[in-house]
């Protein structure tokens, strides 16, 4: 913090506040998974009080039209993600390799001022957040009868860096700001509170309609390894038709800050690499560089511990909360009907109405981006 407070957090509550008491917009807010295991530290609620059917509830009450899942976006992630590592692996030569997630935005605004070599090795997939704006005022809008042009499309998140992403030109879509606006968990804290909302006291509901719907895999996108794990469950079945046990691929879990491992898809092996924190993440990208290591398929976590420890996400002096919000995380996907992102209806509907196929000419405007291209200005490669 700056001591003596010249240099203030971002902050766009004012922006949401406007868009909830405009009779003419429409506001549809999605949460990020990492958010559900956070938002109700604040108000104090004990960790089995803080769920997502009562921020459902909550968002409700502070008087938002839609109140959807960022999960359901992130098995979006995982389908087109796993879909281009298995495209990529078909035809070796073509590509760099290994494949990098890209789905963090401080990751990626580290990669691109820092290691700019390694931008072809990037996946073209966008974040859940972007694919679920891009989805918003376009598949969703038809499908629930809005104009898109009424729609605030409203994300919260653990994350002060995914407010530049949703501002980058080249990251939108479907015709329109994809992501309106960003909140952080710290923001939305506030939100509750200028609301007078007594958190203990919500009444759980459910999600709007379909687009609340996620699997256990989209869930672990907050904790450091998720996101390989989510996308490995999800290849080996695309590869195989068959689904591994939703387990196989858990040695990718835990705080360390560089990990690996090497699974065996179909008689291939795969070797893979998971760091969180931006040191690790250099001393990982620098060995690969030297030719000390080689991968297939890297996730990179800019926070240590992943989303669960997200810059948005609020602040206890001397207590560091990564760990025990992504132990959270995994619960909640150990005790989910559905573990695999290709078992997602939503997900499947999707594809069958509206997008066709993973990577798919659509699929590739509206959910693929090429971070090379991406106009970034110097004060937004400081924020
Ligand atoms: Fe944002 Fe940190 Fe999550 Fe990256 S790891 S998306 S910077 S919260």
């Amino acid at each position: 913090h700056c001591p003596v407070g010249a240099l203030r957090e971002r902050n766009d509550m004012d922006e949401v506040l406007d868009a909830l008491a405009d009779p003419d917009k429409i506001t549809m807010v999605q949460f990020a998974p990492a958010v559900r295991v956070a938002w109700g530290e604040k108000a104090g609620l004990h960790r089995v009080e803080q769920t997502t059917g009562k921020l459902v509830a909550a968002l409700k009450q502070i008087g938002f039209d839609y109140v959807f899942d960022t999960v359901y976006s992130a098995d979006m992630t995982i389908m087109e993600e796993g879909s281009e590592l298995i495209k990529r692996m078909g035809d070796k030569e073509k590509y760099s390799w290994p494949m990098f997630t890209s789905c963090c935005s401080g990751w990626l605004r580290f990669v691109k001022s820092e290691f700019p070599c390694f931008l072809p090795n990037l996946s073209t997939a966008k974040s859940p957040q972007q694919m679920f704006g891009a989805l918003a005022k376009t598949y969703m809008a038809e499908k629930l009868g809005i104009d898109p042009a009424r729609i605030v499309s409203v994300s919260l998140m653990p994350c002060t860096a995914k407010k530049y992403e949703a501002d980058v030109e080249q990251v939108n879509g479907s015709g329109f700001k994809d992501v309106d606006i960003v909140l952080t968990t710290r923001e939305l804290d506030n939100l509750i509170l200028a609301d007078g909302i007594n958190a203990g006291e919500l009444k759980e509901m459910p999600f709007d309609s379909f687009f609340g719907e996620g699997t256990g895999a989209g869930v672990i996108f907050g904790a450091t390894g998720g996101v390989m794990e989510a996308a490995l469950r999800s290849a080996y079945f695309l590869i195989t038709k068959e689904n591994p046990p939703a387990d196989a691929f858990k040695n990718v879990r835990g705080m360390n800050g560089w990990k690996e491992a090497t699974f065996t898809v179909a008689g291939t092996h795969m070797k893979v690499a998971v760091a969180n924190g931006l040191g690790n993440a250099r001393r990982l990208l620098n060995a690969i560089k030297a030719g000390a290591v080689e991968y297939d398929f890297v996730e990179i976590m800019a926070c240590p511990g992943g989303c669960a420890g997200g810059g948005g996400q609020p602040i206890h002096d001397g207590r560091e909360m990564a760990e025990i919000r992504g132990g959270e995380l995994y619960n909640i996907d150990s005790t989910l009907p559905r573990r695999f992102s290709h078992e997602n209806p939503t997900v499947q509907l999707t594809y069958r109405e509206y997008l066709g196929e993973p990577l798919s000419r659509r699929a590739h405007q509206l959910l693929h981006t090429e971070v090379e291209g991406w106009d970034l200005t110097p004060e937004t490669m400081k924020q």
